[in-house]
């Protein structure tokens, strides 16, 4: 026999038990969003490869080594998308959305990079994430943390660190490459594979290496902190003022570094040791230089993104467990005629009570067969139809996750007694 076929390393199916916890996830970020007047935009999987080449950069883990690029049929290179900033950032400008207005959007969907599958880190995987456009801070960029720290207390999630840092500007910038390139090349010996590279072609990101034995090396560098003008300064401090006076515990980690020119200033991380060496859920940025880089109008932005997995780990691990109920009843029909009537009794039903999740048996069977698929499918109760409640008019209510007495109730008035009990 011909041996199965599997899905793709790194991607994995969402499978029926799992999607109520996706769908609570979704639904609470959906609200969050909506209440700051954020709307959604949905792009297209599926890009040029040049529009990640030049937004994300050509000397990136993502465009170095990660992405999905294919030909199609017309010889085009196209890319699976890794992220979708660049995306939001081609539709604004195709569409005229940046022109002389502010924009406040949200994305979500799946992203592909070919990485090295382990937990949390997958090749297809989903973020949500939200930018602005056309604010160039820092209130926007205090909103955007807000944001996402009601987020986490609608999702019910504690013990994220928020880690806060600015990059400057460009210029200030260029000037603290210098000096930290001296100092890395002043310790070169020290440098481990990925880092010697990154010294070459992205010397800040040697700041975000991963690996424990460059930890004193990179603690010891220069920090940017000390290379910002006047204006950097006061925006990162009104930040952490906002932040302050919010509430908003945070962490000033000047490690956090993105390694592209058209970052500037605000870069944040919210951080858990609950999730081994993948800890981020969710990083952010200001990104002022993106648009004009993608040939649009000088447009400064500013966003984030949450990796959806590693969120829905923590939802798991809840302290306070979530109970998510799929539905409430499970209608069960014992003869001939009860199987006839039963499928129309349930229409009528979804119909006068549309918030009603219903699943009616199909396929006969015993009532202990029945019974136990009622038991299995998670409801709340079993609603029991054979010949002799039908001849009388009525229906069996057994309650299947609490102590009481089974209940029979009139079918005129079934629909009623539904709607108090949901
Ligand atoms: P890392 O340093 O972990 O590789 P990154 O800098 O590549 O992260 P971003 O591009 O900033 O990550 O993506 C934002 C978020 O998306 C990450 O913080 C993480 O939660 C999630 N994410 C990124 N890559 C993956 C992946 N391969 N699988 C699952 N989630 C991911
Ligand atoms: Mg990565």
């Amino acid at each position: 026999m011909a041996k199965n076929i599997q899905a793709i390393r790194g991607m994995h199916d969402i499978l029926p038990d799992q999607t109520p916890i996706w769908h609570f996830l979704e639904q609470q970020v959906r609200t969050v969003l909506d209440s700051y007047g954020y709307r959604e935009l949905r792009t297209p999987v599926v890009e040029m490869t040049d529009l990640f080449k030049r937004s994300i950069g050509e000397v990136t883990d993502i465009v170095e080594k990660e992405m999905y690029t294919f030909e199609d049929r017309n010889g085009d290179s196209l890319t699976l998308r890794p992220e979708c900033t660049a995306s939001c950032v081609r539709a604004g400008i195709e569409n005229g959305l940046f022109h002389n207005q502010v924009q406040r959007i949200w994305y979500y969907g799946p992203m592909f990079r070919h990485e090295r599958p382990q937990k949390g880190r997958y090749r297809q995987f989903y973020q949500i994430g939200a930018e602005a456009y056309g604010l160039s801070g820092p209130d926007i960029d205090i909103e955007m943390i807000l944001l996402t720290r009601r987020f986490w207390e609608s999702l019910g999630l504690d013990g994220l660190e928020l880690q806060i840092n600015t990059l400057g500007t460009p210029d200030e910038r260029a000037v603290y490459r210098e000096k930290l390139v001296a100092y890395l090349t002043e310790h070169q010996t020290q440098l481990d594979e990925d880092s010697l590279r990154r010294l070459q072609s992205n010397p800040l990101r040697v700041l975000d290496s991963k690996n424990p034995a460059m930890r004193e090396l990179i603690a010891a560098a220069p920090s940017l902190l000390d290379y910002l003008g006047d204006e950097s300064k006061a925006h990162f401090q009104t930040l952490c003022e906002g932040l302050d006076a919010a509430g908003v515990p945070y962490v000033v980690n000047t490690r956090l570094v993105r390694g592209l020119d058209y970052y500037a200033r605000t870069v944040f991380e919210w951080v858990t040791d609950r999730l081994g060496a993948q800890g981020t859920v969710c990083a952010g940025g200001r990104y002022d230089g993106l648009v004009e880089q993608l040939g649009g109008k000088p447009t400064p932005g500013i966003g984030f993104a949450m990796g959806v997995e590693r969120l829905i780990v923590l939802l798991q691990e809840r302290d306070n467990p979530l109970q998510l109920q799929t539905l409430d009843a499970y209608l069960v029909l014992v003869g001939d005629t009860p199987q006839k009537q039963g499928v129309l009794l349930a229409d009528r039903l979804r119909r006068e009570l549309p918030e009603l999740r219903l699943l009616c048996h199909c396929g006969g069977g015993s009532f202990k067969s029945q019974f136990k698929k009622a038991d299995r499918s998670g409801a709340r109760f079993a609603l029991v139809l054979g010949e002799d409640e039908l001849t009388q008019g009525v229906i069996g209510v057994k309650h299947l996750r609490e102590e009481r007495e089974q209940e029979q109730v009139a079918l005129d008035s079934l629909a009623d007694y539904l709607r108090d009990m949901i």
